[in-house]
């Protein structure tokens, strides 16, 4: 998995050297000489990944920062600061405007490629993230995501692990007061697990050494193992000058390290840092989930439309062959329905709708489908239905409907409605499931032909 890499610095040796050690990772490197240059290339070439020189002569690093995570094309692009100075404020000051992380000069190179494979990872999540959502989003099916979205201050609590007992109330304190979020301080990886069970933390933070011989690594890769937990952000606490750990914290899935001892500020703005991507993803997650669901549900009576029911005929069918069974497929249209939106309106239909599905959802079994055919047609597959049971439970549709008038909403009375319902009993040798769904149709106008409120069965295939 190689990258591009926008490296950013007024000294031409230190662009070189850092070109160089990228290179023999066989990642791509542009280069820019200035906040101004960097800016534009970042935004052409679209690069997975910036390092950024903090001090430059004409807009120092923060500044070039700033911008490029203000704006759309380039927000979501990872920014390493880089930084000879590297001083707790310093790296708040970098965190605040948005850097993901920091190096110092002279470069570890574990640091440097840990760091850089990390961050290519997260950035590689976001883009098939991002991708996906802004095809919901051209479908109409999502919306933007905004900066309310991303409010670190809402959502679970911050889960520490510490290596002792003075540490993990100290942290939980500054955090409470300074970040507004609730803490659970655990002492031992299986009660960080048992825990995080209970009540899902948004962030982990995570000493390399737990009390008593307990392994932060460990539970590191335990977090990232577990689906539940996956999601969440992980801060690993590493002792001063431990680049080993916190190289093998990052590639075991760690979001972040910091180095110990810190400064209180320094890790509630990495905490903020991470919450704020965490909320990104999650709403990123959310809008395809919505998307995708939207895709099959129809929007009025939230059940399946015509789309997901093709699919799912597919599925009895091959079951119905699996174990040579017989199912039945009903199309249940209301009657004279044109004259309920005449004589009460549109809304009045709309509500008749809502409850007609109400009606036909609790006359049939769970693993029945119900879909939205469109208009006043509804489908429904019943595997496993032989006729005798098909004619039961659509005598007990039809009866439903005609046996409680429907109450309109805003106090507009109640109407009184009847359906017309189309059978067809299908079997193992039945490959069309549009023939099929064909015969329930066509039984369904022999309904209405014959008076409509009744239920009609297909001749057999
Ligand atoms: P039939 O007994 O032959 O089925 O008569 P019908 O009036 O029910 O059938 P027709 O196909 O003539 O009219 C269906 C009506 O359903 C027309 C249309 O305005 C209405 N309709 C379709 N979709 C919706 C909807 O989403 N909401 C409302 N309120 N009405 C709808
Ligand atoms: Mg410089
Ligand atoms: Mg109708």
């Amino acid at each position: 998995m190689s990258g591009r890499v926008l490296v950013v610095d007024d000294v031409a040796t230190n662009r070189l050297l850092l070109r160089a050690k990228l290179s023999t990772a066989y990642y791509d490197v542009v280069v820019a000489e200035n906040g101004t240059q960097a800016l534009d290339l970042a935004r052409s070439e679209q690069p997975d990944m910036i390092m950024l020189d903090v001090m430059m002569p004409d807009m120092d690093g923060f500044t070039v920062c700033r911008i490029l995570k203000s704006q759309e094309a380039t927000a979501h692009i990872p920014v390493i600061m880089v930084t000879a100075l590297d001083t707790p404020e310093e790296r708040v000051r970098g965190l605040e405007v948005g850097a993901d992380d920091f190096l110092s000069k002279p470069f570890n190179d574990l640091a440097l490629f840990a760091r850089v494979r990390n961050l290519m990872r997260m950035k590689m999540m976001f883009d098939e993230l991002r991708l996906r959502d802004m095809t919901s989003r051209e479908l109409g099916l999502t919306d933007f995501i905004t900066e309310q979205d991303m409010d670190p201050e809402m959502g679970g609590p911050i889960m520490l692990a510490p290596k002792c007992v003075a540490d993990g109330e100290h942290w939980a304190s500054e955090l409470n007061e300074k970040l507004g979020v609730s803490t659970i301080v655990t002492y031992s990886e299986r009660e960080s697990m048992n825990l995080a069970q209970l009540e899902l933390p948004d962030c982990f933070v995570v000493h390399q050494d737990l009390l008593e011989g307990g392994d932060g690594l460990r539970l590191v890769s335990a977090l990232r193992a577990r689906p539940e937990t996956r999601q969440s952000a992980v801060i690993l606490v590493v002792e001063n000058g431990d680049i080993q750990t916190a190289a093998k914290g990052l590639d075991l899935g760690a979001s972040d390290y910091i180095e110990a001892p810190f400064d209180v500020s320094e890790l509630i703005a990495r905490i903020r840092s991470q919450l704020r991507r965490k909320r990104y993803s999650d709403r990123l997650r959310s809008n395809v989930r919505d998307g995708l669901k939207m895709a099959v549900i129809d929007p009025l009576t939230g059940i399946y439309n015509r789309r997901y029911a093709s699919v799912h005929m597919g599925r009895v069918m091959e079951r119905a062959r699996e174990v040579g069974g017989v199912f039945a497929v009903m199309m249940v249209d209301l009657d004279r329905f044109k004259n309920v939106n005449d004589r009460y309106g549109h809304d009045a239909g709309d509500a008749v709708l809502r409850e007609f599905s109400r009606r036909l959802q609790e006359n049939i079994r769970g693993v029945d489908l119900v879909a939205r055919f469109g208009g006043e047609e509804f489908f429904v597959a019943m595997p496993d239905v032989d006729e005798d049971a098909a004619a039961k439970a659509a005598e007990r549709i039809r009866a439903a409907v005609e046996g409680t008038p429907v109450v309109l909403p805003g106090g507009a009375g109640e109407v009184h409605v009847t359906v017309s319902i189309g059978v067809a009993i299908a079997d193992a040798h039945e490959t069309d499931p549009d023939a099929i769904i064909k015969r329930a149709d066509q039984a369904l106008f022999e309904a209405k032909e014959a008076g409509r409120n009744r239920v009609t069965f297909s001749a057999a295939a």
